[in-house]
């Protein structure tokens, strides 16, 4: 066994971007608008429970010793010398949107897995042991709620709470685990480790514009979701006279564009963003004028201040478009994050560890959530970011990072690992 490492250690780039490809097999489908092959492994659906069994395989292929807690996170923990310290996790997600690329969250994961082959093929041995953990439904398409495994770990949602999430077709959480064979026994809450990193694509335009190799992450900035309902009168497209109606999805309409300029504005800084992600409509038929709208709303902001003003003007909005337009609006929070700060500490040993490699890097927040957040509350946590290219596009068919780009971030995974496991 190998005593100690000589900087800087390399993964084995191409082995890693074959495992991406082969992950990104399992839920392919052709996507309508780009005419490409995209990725859909929406959290517990067959084709999440085929992801998850060909990564559950590969752990065990590494010899890690795997188990699954009873949110369905799968956690393939290797030996550390001094067995008993805590670990450090090394993870992220393999859920997707239903129109995704290969790269999102799979990167975390099976960059943590090449990690690990890194240290097997040098026969290296932490002190602590290193965990590579996948976590369910990051996403929240399907369940309403983002960041569902690694929330329910960290204490921030309660397994009974996670448990009795609903999908559109009324099928719970608790019931598509079993179904899968992924409700596991081992005991959610009770991992406190040492220290948690997450390699991430970028998802944005930033690294790639600035023509760098990776980025530090200082944080995630808030997040708040919101679901209406706009509920006017149906009636009919032509009998009805324009005066009379209560049209919901006209008020929809109104208020997406009332949200934009309000997030335009200013009060609420230049890195206010503002989205409505979804809207139905009933009966959503030619010639009826609609009765009821259905939307989602996304709000982010780095600052928490800013947050809680734009959720309180937000609302007022919404009060102003339900007089104007004579229709009702109920709105329900489904989601919020505060802004996270991630640990400076660590940020710092990411960075040396860029310079070792010599990588160029800079800090960014994250536009997105991610699993390490939730962990951020319990232990030491960082995150680094890679390009990607066609402006960092994702949740798109088109999400694309070349080989180079992912081994570079998982390079800088592995040697902040190498420092964290090592820590006394
Ligand atoms: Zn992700």
């Amino acid at each position: 066994m190998a005593k100690t490492v000589k900087a800087p250690l390399k993964i084995n780039a191409e082995r890693l971007y074959g495992s991406l490809a082969d992950l990104g097999k399992l839920g392919a489908y052709k996507d309508e608008t780009t005419g490409l092959i995209g990725v859909n492994r929406l959290a517990l659906t067959a084709a999440d429970g085929e992801g998850r069994r060909l990564v559950t395989k590969r752990l065990r292929e590494a010899g890690l010793q795997v188990t699954v807690d009873q949110i369905g996170n799968v956690y393939g923990r290797r030996q550390g010398r001094e067995d008993g310290l805590a670990p450090l996790i090394l993870g992220s997600h393999i859920d997707s949107v239903p129109t995704a690329g290969a790269f999102d969250g799979c990167l975390g994961v099976l960059g943590a897995l090449e990690v690990i082959r890194a240290l097997d093929d040098l026969r290296f041995v932490t002190r602590r042991p290193i965990m590579v953990a996948f976590f369910t439904d990051e996403e929240g398409c399907r369940f309403g709620t983002d960041m569902l495994g690694s929330a329910t770990a960290t204490g921030r949602l309660s397994l009974e709470t996670a448990y009795a999430l609903k999908d559109r077709d009324g099928l719970t959480v608790k019931g598509e685990l079993e179904k899968l064979g992924f409700l596991g026994c081992e005991p959610v809450g009770a991992l406190r480790p040492h220290a948690y990193l997450e390699c991430h694509i970028e998802q944005g335009p930033l690294l790639r514009g600035k023509g760098l190799d990776v980025g530090i992450v200082t944080g995630v900035q808030a997040i708040s979701w919101h679901e209406l309902t706009l509920t006017g009168k149906s009636a009919h497209a032509g009998t009805t006279p324009m005066s009379f109606r209560r049209d919901a999805g006209l008020a929809a309409a109104r208020l997406n564009c009332a949200l934009r300029e309000m997030a335009l504005s200013g009060p609420y800084g230049k890195e206010m963003r503002a989205a409505m992600g979804a809207v139905s409509l009933t009966p959503n038929m030619v010639n009826v004028v609609p009765g009821r709208a259905l939307c989602t709303v996304d709000l982010r902001n780095p600052s928490d201040e800013l947050m809680a003003k734009a959720e309180k003007d937000f609302a007022r909005l919404c009060e102003k478009i339900a007089s104007q337009d004579g229709v009702t609006i109920t709105s329900r929070r489904t989601a919020k994050t505060p802004h996270v700060p991630f640990d400076a500490s660590v940020q710092a040993l990411l960075a040396s560890t860029a310079d070792g490699l010599g990588l160029s890097h800079e800090p960014i927040l994250s536009g997105a959530g991610h699993d390490a957040q939730e962990w951020s509350r319990v232990c030491k946590t960082a995150m680094v970011f890679v390009p990607g290219e066609y402006d960092g596009i994702s949740h798109n068919p088109r999400e694309f990072s070349t080989s180079r780009q992912c081994s570079d971030g998982v390079n800088v995974l592995l040697g902040a690992a190498l420092v964290l496991a090592e820590e006394a």
